[in-house]
């Protein structure tokens, strides 16, 4: 399949979930029937999402997405949504919610597989999950509380009763590396995680803020340290349910930590040394592949870690 855009970061090159994915064909989404017409075209190829779960194939070394065709989806039960075209080939993904049972074999997660497989195939996925983790939570109108329909192939939800339109939303959140002085590497350990997860801090922008400021602010609020210098690294798709990770390192003007709002259990600094022995001991567990809070370490560290797939949220 043919990429039609290079990928957006330099910074973390090869960052999972980052496309390119296919071309999104905006412009057909309004065609009248054009989701029917679809289904009925037997090249179009269909991602079945259960619950957020896909399934996958073996390819080579890595995992391939199992497309289907249009077969799949009853589509007066389940979403449909026209994710675009690659190298000829329409593309839709569909949320397989409806009241039937999904087809039988293993599904999977995005965060299990998504480092693996080809950058397209993981766009089709993180599409359609953000899409469908949108509109099972927006059914109805902001405002006049009545039911709304998806429109649009699936790109937004409107209103009969007052004629409004609503879009998916995304919602940024920062996440960064805060490095000190002496080129240590802060790591914190959320008050959910396991006991050896740590991770880099992260947080939700907020209305009327810039990245820069939702990362200083952050910083000061979890674990008390002053930040400077804030810089963009790259960005990642997280729809877990509609995140999009603006991934930034800064440099810390203070070192004491101070736990202050309660989302933090525990945070210390790291040498690149400290860092590595805890991994190889056990003692500490970092965010899997296919999350850019690893990449945001290895960035620091200066190339890839030697730290095995890991759950930091206790169960
Ligand atoms: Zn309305």
């Amino acid at each position: 399949m043919p990429s039609p855009t290079p990928p957006g970061s330099t910074a973390l090159p090869a960052l999972a979930l980052t496309g390119p994915g296919v071309e999104r064909r905006s412009e057909i989404r309004g065609e009248e029937g054009l989701l029917e017409r679809l289904l009925r075209t037997p090249t179009t190829r269909v991602l079945p999402l259960h619950r957020g779960r896909a399934q996958i194939v073996q390819a080579g070394d890595g995992v391939a997405l199992l497309l289907r065709g249009p077969a799949i989806t009853d589509a007066e039960e389940d979403l449909t949504v026209y994710l675009g075209e690659g190298g000829g080939t329409p593309y839709l993904g569909v949320a397989l919610d409806g009241a039937g049972e999904p087809p039988p074999g293993t599904w999977v997660t995005l965060r299990e597989v998504g480092a693996r497989l080809a950058p397209v195939e993981a766009s089709l996925w993180t599409t359609t999950m953000a899409l469908a983790n949108w509109h099972a939570t927006h059914r109805f109108c902001g405002r006049c509380g009545a039911g709304t329909v998806p429109a649009m192939a699936g790109w937004i939800r409107r209103c009969p009763a007052d004629d409004s339109e609503h879009y998916p939303r995304t919602d940024p959140a920062v996440i960064m590396s805060v490095i000190d002085a002496d080129d240590r590497l802060l790591l914190a350990r959320g008050a959910g995680f396991t006991s050896s997860g740590m991770s880099v801090l992260a947080g939700f922008v907020e209305p009327g803020e810039t990245f820069a400021a939702a990362v200083a602010r952050e910083v000061a609020e979890e674990v008390g340290i002053e930040v400077v210098d804030v810089r963009y690294l790259a960005d990642q798709p997280w729809p877990f349910p509609s995140g999009l990770m603006v991934g930034c390192t800064a440099r810390a003007v203070t070192t004491e930590i101070t736990l202050r709002d309660g989302e933090i259990a525990s945070a210390r600094w790291f040498t690149r040394e400290e860092l590595s022995a805890a991994l190889a001991c056990g003692e500490l567990t970092i965010s899997g592949r296919v999350s850019i809070a690893r990449r945001l370490i290895e960035h620091w560290y200066g190339g890839p870690l030697d730290a095995p797939e890991a759950i930091l949220r206790a169960l």
